[in-house]
């Protein structure tokens, strides 16, 4: 991908944005439009459109967004008062940025089911 996706550009420092994690395969930076006080975005460094486009050999990959997600989670003091992660898939279920990003909500409190 690259210039066309906006999460390619922002793991290319291209466009600014504030990362809160980095590591090897993953980048996590604080959502532009919050949703909660906590609102971070996990982001494979990897360009994978969506769940619907994952294969077995990205298993280890997913399981990775959700332990960055846990330890942002307890760094952040959520882990007591809950936390949600939420992986949008498609444009029906709001998939805005075709870039696999797993969101991590919390600091308050959350309802269920979704919207
Ligand atoms: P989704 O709707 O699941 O595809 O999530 C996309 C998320 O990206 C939304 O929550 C947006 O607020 C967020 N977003 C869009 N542009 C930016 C940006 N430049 N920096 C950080 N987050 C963004
Ligand atoms: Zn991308």
């Amino acid at each position: 991908m690259g210039k066309d996706c906006l999460f390619c550009r922002i793991l290319a420092k291209e466009v600014p944005a504030k990362i809160v994690h980095e590591d090897e395969q993953a980048v996590a930076f604080d959502d532009i439009n919050p949703q909660a006080p906590t609102h971070v975005l996990i982001v494979p460094r990897r360009h994978i459109a969506g769940l619907n486009d994952v294969t077995a050999a990205d298993g280890a990959l997913l399981g990775h967004l959700q332990l960055v997600a846990a330890q942002i989670a307890r760094q952040r003091g959520l882990a007591e008062s809950g936390y949600r992660t939420v992986l949008n898939t498609g444009r029906g279920a709001g998939q805005s940025i075709f870039h696999v990003h797993l969101h991590l909500l919390g600091g308050r409190g959350l309802r269920w089911p979704p919207g």
